[in-house]
């Protein structure tokens, strides 16, 4: 079939396109929960950390997750409708209880207020702030609960930084929550967390950003590649030495250059932060198999990039995230962290779930 039978919103030459491989996530999970004795539930708030929820949970759930963490009523509600049997808790707790109850949602209770609200025959978490000073019922209020949660919790604020002293300060902490609610479970740990503390996976680890093969931590590996983001070339172009590309004249070349644009911007989700400058490289894209880097501003729906040394013509597609391009560098690029990326992605990007 010829490109012109294709609509532009089909994922075989879409401008800019995104591929999220559900049995990658999979295969993740499975590998994060043989890490632990601990049952290992799934962080899918957000979305599924801007990978789509609805594609993702139902992949999890085959290969043996039960127990799932969304923010919201809103996440636990529509999560509900695809999985019937899976535990869901609210991290940022419920306002609404009867919405709740009816889905059986279970909150994280993080304040005395909101265990008051609560009703006295549902099932709660009680989460713990161990010093985070986030959300969380503080420790000598926890101490004071009566009623009896299905599980205590909380949550560390260092746990990309294994040496960070406030680890083991939140560590100490919630021994003392768990001395005072003996036999009821416990859970604290996070990707970063499931990966560096095993004296920190009690009951449940809640993994997230690992499952979508995000770097938990500076020292560790990710775990396999989920996304990959790419975008076409428009157009190819020929710059004299010192001519700039862009807005704003924010880079010049400083040799007689090919420059290719490629359809995607800021709208797609790509940072504007990826850019380049005279003083800074811009972020690395992979092109025909080398890597080159973007010059000039990101505009809302174009980016340029050097194909000086790179067979590249209309039509290519560039990628900007992948295998090829690790998230956590254009993160790094763009002074942000790989969570933001992944959950700035926007739906202009037509989407394919499948193998990358
Ligand atoms: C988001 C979140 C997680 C998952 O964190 P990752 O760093 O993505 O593994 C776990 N617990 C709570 C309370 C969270 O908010």
């Amino acid at each position: 079939m010829a490109t012109s039978d294709f609509a532009e919103t089909d994922f075989e030459g879409a401008p800019s396109r995104l591929a999220i491989d559900p049995q990658a996530v999979a295969r993740n999970y499975k590998r994060l929960a043989a890490l632990t004795k601990a049952e290992c539930g799934a962080a899918v708030k957000a979305d599924a950390y801007g990978l789509g929820m609805a594609e993702i949970a139902p992949h999890l759930a085959k290969v043996g997750c039960r127990t799932f963490c969304v923010a919201l009523v809103s996440e636990g509600l529509a999560l509900r409708r695809l999985l019937p049997d899976a535990t869901i808790y609210i991290l940022n707790g419920v306002f609404d209880p009867p919405a709740a109850r009816e889905a059986g949602l279970i909150p994280f209770i993080s304040s005395l207020d909101a265990l008051d609200a609560w009703p006295d025959d549902l099932p709660f978490v009680l989460n713990i702030d161990t010093g985070m000073n986030r959300l969380g019922v503080a420790l000598p209020d926890a101490l004071q609960v009566t009623r009896r949660p299905v599980m205590i919790a909380s949550h560390f604020a260092c746990a990309d930084t294994p040496h960070h002293p406030l680890n083991a300060l939140q560590e100490s902490a919630f021994r003392a929550a768990r001395s005072a609610f003996k036999d009821v479970p416990a859970s604290f740990a996070n990707s970063a967390a499931l990966l560096t503390r095993p004296q920190s996976h009690y009951d449940l680890v809640r993994p997230g950003i690992a499952l979508y093969g995000g770097t938990a931590s500076p020292d560790l590996a990710p775990l396999e590649v989920a996304v990959r983001l790419e975008a076409r070339i428009v157009q190819v172009r020929e710059v004299e030495t010192g001519d700039s590309v862009g807005y704003g004249a924010a880079e010049r070349v400083r040799r007689a250059s090919r420059i290719a644009i490629a359809s995607l911007g800021y709208a797609d989700g790509y940072l504007r932060a990826a850019g380049g400058t005279n003083e800074t490289n811009g972020a690395p894209v992979f092109v025909n198999g080398h890597i080159t880097r973007l010059v000039g501003r990101v505009s809302m729906d174009l980016v340029a990039l050097d194909v000086t040394d790179i067979a590249a013509k209309r039509g290519d597609y560039v990628e900007f995230i992948g295998r090829n391009v690790p998230l956590e560098t254009v993160a790094q690029k763009d002074g942000t962290i790989g969570y933001e990326l992944l959950t700035d992605l926007s739906r202009r990007a037509v989407r394919r779930y499948g193998p990358l």
